[in-house]
């Protein structure tokens, strides 16, 4: 098995945790076992979330703890880490409120990347969601050893085939698992990937605390759902080129890193594989925007990200601090040509009157 191509990676990482002849992996609901197994209790951990944790760990190049959702697995990482401080720009809206709660009980301060110390902690979401923003990884590991902070890095958007956070020194990998990786729109989870093993023991500890484990389901759909996630992604992220370059040639303001314009663009070539299927359009105002989020017809009007079917979201409805005329669209796997006309009748339909 070669880690370096996702495909067989995604579909044999964890061939040597089958325990029966099966070749799809059980759901395996029993949360308690008998006495004598090597396991008692499902809130420590579980067959499918181990087979899971294998392939999510292969395929980033580390040692991965599966969460019962991308909020759980940020939560996780924070209360892993406990930093006094926190460097962080605008990511996506919920772990921005995580954070906020914690600066407004006083366990947290908010500074600038050049104030951080040692074991503060530097939160990098690249892309970034909606703005699909793309962080230096390198320069901001080589900032980050400068104080002694750690650097974890929300890679949602890019999922572990468009972006593998660890190989540029960076500390913890964070994935919302609801996305790409289970990409069917149908299980929620969230996962960290540590540097070394012992790290990754001592968050499964945790979790067992915490009570954070996904639900036998949940893990079996995602693990499902990773095998295709290189196809997916590949397939997404060409579709995502064609409708970002259609978009700008319409004359919108496009946010995706895959644009020669997008102030990001030579950093995405340089670190990224595939600029992510994810991107947002900007039409002007808040009533243009709700109208053609509602005049879709293959885009389906909704939020999230990462599923087989396209999404578009008028994001101020999931986010009030967003630009009130901002698209964000989820590329699926269905003929671009058919999203773009899609998106073109959208933009010409008008209100009724
Ligand atoms: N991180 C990013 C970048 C996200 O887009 C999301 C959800 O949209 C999350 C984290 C949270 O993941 P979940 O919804 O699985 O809790």
């Amino acid at each position: 098995m070669n880690s370096d191509d996702p495909f067989t990676t995604a579909i044999q990482a964890d061939r040597d945790l089958r325990t029966d002849a099966d070749v799809a992996p059980p759901i395996r609901p029993s949360t308690t076992f008998e006495e004598g197994a090597d396991r008692r209790y499902r809130r420590a951990s579980h067959a499918t979330t181990e087979r899971l944790e294998a392939v999510l760990g292969a395929l980033d190049g580390g040692f991965a703890v599966a969460y019962s959702s991308g909020m759980a697995a940020a939560t996780a990482a924070l209360d892993h880490l406990r930093p006094q401080r926190i460097a962080i720009g605008r990511v996506y809206h919920g772990i921005g409120e995580l954070v906020r709660h914690e600066v407004e009980r006083d366990r947290i301060a908010v500074v600038p990347p050049d104030e951080l110390g040692p074991g503060d902690l530097w939160w990098i979401e690249t892309p970034s969601n909606p703005h699909c923003r793309v962080t230096d990884l390198a320069a901001a590991v080589a900032r980050a050893r400068v104080s002694g902070a750690i650097t974890v890095v929300d890679a949602t958007l890019a999922t572990p085939i468009g972006l593998r956070p660890l190989e540029h020194g960076c500390d913890l990998v964070m994935h919302s698992t609801t996305k790409a990786i289970g990409g069917h729109s149908d299980t929620m989870g969230g996962v960290l990937v540590a540097r070394s093993s012992e790290t990754a023991e001592r968050l499964r500890d945790r979790r067992a605390i915490m009570g954070a484990i996904p639900g036998s389901l949940d893990v079996w759909l995602a693990l499902r759902g990773v095998r295709t996630l290189p196809l997916r992604y590949e397939r997404a992220t060409r579709s995502a080129e064609h409708v970002a370059a259609w978009a700008e040639q319409e004359g919108l303001v496009v946010h995706y890193p895959g644009l020669a314009s997008n102030p990001t663009h030579a950093i995405a070539v340089e670190q990224m594989h595939g600029f992510g299927a994810l991107l947002s359009i900007d039409v002007g105002d808040h009533d243009r925007a709700a109208l053609v989020a509602a005049s879709t017809q293959v885009f389906t009007s909704a939020t999230s990200l990462g599923g087989v079917e396209s999404l578009i979201e008028h994001r101020i409805k999931s986010d009030p601090e967003i630009e009130p005329g901002l698209l964000r669209l989820s590329i699926g796997l269905e003929d671009p040509g058919v999203l773009i006309a899609d998106l073109t009748q959208a933009l010409r339909s008008n209100a009724p009157t």
